[in-house]
């Protein structure tokens, strides 16, 4: 039987009247800064998906795109501008960063009240002390929102969480530890990935690797989230076009012959993301 989709499009676009109305009661139309430092390709799908669905819920957005050599004191006083403008109520700065430049010493810049990726030291603290209203992190909380709409109960449940960056791995154990889980958290030392995942009742994967997950890790009633994003250059057939697609870190083929529920990429955990950048926003604006 083939396990059922998850689908987080679904979700995203549920919620989008509600949001727009939301955001309608807020006397000035709120601003979301988008900081960028150089021209990644998948920093720009990002920042493209996340300015369309501001659009959508009438959010206006302002992009700040700066040269992949910008210097760390500089970036620091772009940020600072946003921190003091009135009319700007979130601040995302997109990760990763170029090497050189010290991150925290960035996040630190971040006001902690418009903080919508909750990555500044106050607001990380809230969610990793499990405070039920804390910010979480927009993956995390996209996960938290699928789980809750698809009546995934994570109470008592055996979790393996494989990714653990600060941005995706932690904030999402962390969810599920505040929701009562048993929370295994794997990464790239881990001995047996098999023997967790093979051995839990849900399976997050947030790392970046196509195919990690394969069918010999899983197992018949399993829910699976595929939170990896990874651009994938296949052949089409006549083996001269190069096509572009985008895979998560399952093998969906597989995997969704075995276990029972699981998540498609694109179209699972990604657009509950761009959700929960906004959902934070209103909270910041309400807040
Ligand atoms: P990251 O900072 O590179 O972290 C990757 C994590 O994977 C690390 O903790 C690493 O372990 C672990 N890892 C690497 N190889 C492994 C292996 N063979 N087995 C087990 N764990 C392994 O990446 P990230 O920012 O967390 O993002 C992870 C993935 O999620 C990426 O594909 C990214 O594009 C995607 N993403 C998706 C969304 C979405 O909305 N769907 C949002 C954000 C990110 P160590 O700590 O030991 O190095």
């Amino acid at each position: 039987m083939l396990a059922t989709i998850l689908d987080g499009r679904k979700i995203r676009d549920k919620a989008v009247t509600e949001l727009r109305q939301a955001f309608a009661t807020i006397s000035a139309v709120p601003v979301l800064a988008i900081v960028q430092v150089g021209d990644r390709e998948d920093t720009n799908a990002y920042v493209k998906a996340k300015r369309n669905f501001a659009e959508k819920i009438g959010v206006n957005t302002m992009h700040t795109k700066l040269p992949f050599d910008i210097s760390q004191s500089s970036l620091i006083e772009e940020v600072k501008k946003l921190k003091n403008d009135q009319m700007v109520k979130g601040i995302i700065v997109q990760l990763p960063l170029p090497e050189g430049i010290n991150r925290n010493a960035v996040i630190d810049t971040i006001l902690p009240s418009k903080d919508v990726d909750a990555i500044t030291p106050p607001n990380v603290k809230r969610w990793a002390d499990g405070i039920q209203d804390a910010l979480l992190p927009a993956t995390a909380q996209g996960v938290k929102t699928l789980l809750k709409e698809y009546d995934i109960d994570l109470q008592g449940k055996k979790v393996a969480v494989i990714g653990r960056s600060t941005l995706v791995g932690k904030p999402i154990a962390s969810m599920c530890l505040s929701q009562n889980a048993t929370v295994t958290i794997c990464h790239s030392k881990t001995v047996d990935l098999k023997e967790v995942t093979l051995n839990s009742d849900i399976i997050i994967v947030a790392v970046g690797k196509i195919n990690l997950i394969t069918r010999d890790h899983v197992r018949a009633g399993q829910v699976v989230i595929d939170v990896g994003i990874n651009t994938y250059e296949g052949k089409k057939l006549d083996d001269e076009i190069v096509e572009k697609k985008i895979v998560g870190d399952v093998d969906f083929l597989e995997v969704s012959k075995i276990v029972g529920a699981i998540t498609p990429v694109p179209g699972g955990v990604g657009p509950l993301t761009v959700l929960s950048v906004f959902q934070n926003l209103l909270a910041l604006c309400n807040g």
